[in-house]
């Protein structure tokens, strides 16, 4: 069971070095996805820190590499690195993408993101490695082996959506970053992240896709008993996208200026939507009052509580009721 973990560490380890290798020591790899990182503005330092590579643009080059160095078709094909063909060969699930390895909080290779340098609608984005005895998704955070420490000094933890977003912010010097690549935030995850802080300030992209992940997150994080704060970014921007282009002071700066209890961001969210409607209005304090209701601690509930009858005109004593009615029903 640990041997076969053991492994299976050993090969995606490996594949690591091959991708990484690849990046930096072919003419392929050079000419293609090491110039892809630089124009994102990715420095080597951030490039070998991560171990970011690249898969070659062929059927099995990393595959017979590492036949041939002896490795095992059985832990190559449940690593998710090698497929296998009707006819049992094996090929590469990477082919001709850059490579940013995931790692465990305890810095081993277990898993891939290969990220397409096509434009093309056709080709999925990401492609990332399936479930195996050593990658559980949903118990993984992007960049937490190379955050966790400036998580517990700054006593709070940046979630963010994407590779992109963890090694741009990273690099701008903002250590305490990490991603749910791959898959929306589980329990497991912020509970991991409750290892470390019980703090979490959600940076998600500024689209429709971006609002509604933060509005299902947030319930989650309060739900675990941990503080959250939200920030978005505008429409069109990610935290890699802003921090290339305002730096690190107006990174920091926009995040100061914009971040949001979970009251406030979700009253400013839902009362947009529902304009002068009553009725709507009346829906948007329900939803609210439920966020709340999801709270462990009783004291910073009936806080909160106190902030919504101030933010929306409402009485506190009516919040109360309600708060109570849904804590019964849940009980
Ligand atoms: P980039 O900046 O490289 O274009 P991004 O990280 O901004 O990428 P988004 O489209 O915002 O990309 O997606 C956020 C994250 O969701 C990605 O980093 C990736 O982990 C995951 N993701 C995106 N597209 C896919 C996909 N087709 N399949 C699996 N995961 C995906
Ligand atoms: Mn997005
Ligand atoms: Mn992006
Ligand atoms: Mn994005």
């Amino acid at each position: 069971e640990d041997n076969r973990r053991e492994s299976l560490m050993i090969v995606t380890g490996y594949a690591a070095k091959f991708f990484h290798d690849s990046l930096l020591e072919t003419e392929e790899g050079k000419n293609i996805g090491l110039s892809y990182f630089k124009e994102r503005g990715f420095t080597n330092e951030t490039i070998k820190k991560f171990e970011l590579g690249y898969s070659p643009d062929q059927w099995e080059a990393f595959t017979s590499q590492a036949l041939k160095e002896g490795y095992q078709q059985q832990f190559l094909e449940e690593s998710g690195l090698s497929v296998k063909r009707d006819n049992g060969s094996l090929y590469d699930r990477y082919r001709g993408r850059v490579m940013f390895p995931i790692h465990s909080f305890t810095g081993r290779v277990i898993a891939f993101g290969g990220r397409t340098l096509k434009n093309d609608k056709s080709v999925p984005k990401y492609v990332n490695s399936p479930e195996s005895e050593i990658y559980h998704k949903s118990n993984v955070l992007y960049g937490l082996y190379f955050a966790k420490k400036a998580i517990r000094e700054e006593d709070n933890c940046f979630l963010v959506e994407g590779y992109a977003d963890v090694l741009s912010v990273h690099q701008a010097g903002i250590e305490n970053v990490v991603a749910s690549s791959g898959t929306s935030l589980t329990v497991e995850q912020i509970r991991l992240i409750g290892r470390f802080t019980k703090n979490i300030t959600i940076l998600y992209d500024g689209d429709a896709a971006g609002i509604k992940a933060s509005l299902r997150g947030l319930d989650m994080i309060l739900e675990e008993g941990l503080n959250v704060k939200v920030v978005l970014f505008p429409d069109g921007h990610d935290p890699d996208s802003y921090v290339r282009n305002f730096g690190t002071s107006g990174f920091k700066k926009h995040i100061e200026d914009n971040k949001k209890d979970f009251i406030l961001y979700k009253t400013d969210i839902l009362l947009k939507e529902a304009g002068n409607d009553p009725i709507k209005k009346a829906e948007v304090i329900r939803e609210i009052v439920e966020s709340v209701a999801k709270i462990p601690d009783s004291i910073k509930a009936s806080v909160f509580i106190k902030e919504c009858s101030y933010l929306l005109q409402i009485d506190e004593r009516a919040l109360l009721s309600e708060l109570n009615k849904m804590r019964m029903a849940k009980a």
